[in-house]
């Protein structure tokens, strides 16, 4: 079996399973409990919001929340901003390609008076010289690290800048899909948010860090764990193997990153030997994990399951949209032509990638290409 999916979900390490494990076998109790086996729970919580904020050297400047993943991380940094800071302006600012967790959690508070704001995109991710005039009133803008369809770098730095000159408008960086990978400086970021299964650790974990000093509003009425801002039994065991992972991804960020740029180029050059059969959509800011091309004469969710019957593993556009007419908004947002916009197919690499994988995949496809029935 070949994996190239790893931007949808990916195989966790081996280091979280047991550091979940020996949580949820020994330290089971609930950190809010006011006994031997309550604080013990809390330590390994504490334990775990340390590390991930020394990692990401943000012990001085953040907290660190825990909750399910990046899309109730997303909603909660949106709609907890906009419940909180209504006074200051009623606009919210976000790119064009960002993920439906941010779209939908935008448009969702038109309903209550505010007004959603579309960064156009400029070689795939959200131009910062299109904020300024939009940004009267604006009391969020949110930007993705990465695009989950298409690996467009954001220019964060931009961000950043417009940030520092506007300090009304605080900004969130969705970061699920550069957390680990890229060498990315999240300190100017007032919220940024990630998954723990796309960084080597389980579903049903993950973060928001929020700039100290900010008071959001929380989405879930009830007790008051996560010092209030996100009522529910925590996680514990969750959390902790999120920093396990994290730490381990960070250990490991280099080696990996030059690997992905290998296994990026290597699968480009391959692809343009198919030319005539396909797109590639690479960008000048690009993370190399993702690479993302358009089938030009064969549907893609066909040669996406050709693919699968022959054990290889990639995706058309994202698994969170792939259910889908098989055509990519990001792609559009982007300006590619309706032509090449459709039938877009997401190649993901992910740790345990190698050469032989991307081979296996130039290899099968070149099959598939000469065998399947074209549009
Ligand atoms: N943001 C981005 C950029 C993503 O890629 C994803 C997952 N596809 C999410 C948010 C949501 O993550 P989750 O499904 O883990 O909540």
């Amino acid at each position: 079996m070949i994996y190239l999916d790893n931007a949808a979900t990916g195989r966790p390490y081996e280091s979280a399973l047991a550091a979940y494990l020996e949580v949820a076998t020994a330290h089971w109790g609930n950190p809010s409990s006011i006994h031997e086996i309550g604080y013990e729970a809390k330590r390994y919580l504490d334990k775990a919001r340390k590390t991930i904020l020394a990692t990401l050297g943000l012990a001085k400047t953040h907290d660190c929340y825990f909750l399910s993943g990046a899309s109730e991380a997303n909603n909660l940094a949106i709609k907890g901003t906009a419940f909180s800071f209504k006074s200051r302006g009623n606009k919210i600012l976000y790119g064009a390609g960002e993920h439906p967790s941010v779209i939908n959690a935008v448009l969702s508070l038109s309903k209550e008076g505010f007004e959603a704001v579309k960064i156009p995109l400029k070689d795939g991710a959200p131009d910062p010289e299109q904020l300024d005039p939009n940004s009267n009133g604006a009391i969020l803008s949110c930007l993705m690290a990465v695009n989950n369809e298409t690996g467009a770098l954001s220019d964060i730095a931009g961000f950043y800048r417009f940030r520092a000159s506007h300090p009304k408008c605080l900004l969130l960086l969705d970061a699920t899909q550069a957390m680990g990978k890229l060498p990315l400086d999240y300190s100017k970021a007032d919220f940024i948010s990630f998954s723990g299964h796309k960084i080597g650790a389980l579903k049903g974990s993950g973060a928001l860090l929020v700039k100290k000093g900010i008071k959001l509003t929380p989405l879930i009425d009830g007790g008051e764990q996560e010092s209030g801002l996100r009522a529910g039994t925590v996680n514990v065991a969750g959390a902790y193997a999120l920093s396990v992972a994290l730490t381990e991804s960070y250990a490991k960020l280099k080696a990996n990153l030059a690997k992905a740029e290998h296994l990026h180029a290597l699968l480009h050059s391959g692809l343009e030997g198919l030319s005539p059969f396909v797109k590639v959509h690479d960008h000048k800011r690009q993370s190399p994990y993702v690479l993302c091309f358009s089938t030009l004469r064969h549907k893609a969710s066909v040669i996406v399951e050709g693919l699968s019957n022959k054990g290889i593993m990639v995706s058309s556009v994202s698994a969170c949209s792939s259910k889908k007419e098989n055509t990519s908004y990001v792609l559009e947002e982007e300006g590619v032509s309706k032509g090449e916009a459709a039938n877009p197919i997401r190649v993901s690499f992910g740790p345990d990638n190698t050469e032989e994988d991307v081979q296996g995949l130039l290899a099968a496809l070149t099959q598939l290409f000469n065998e399947v029935k074209t549009i």
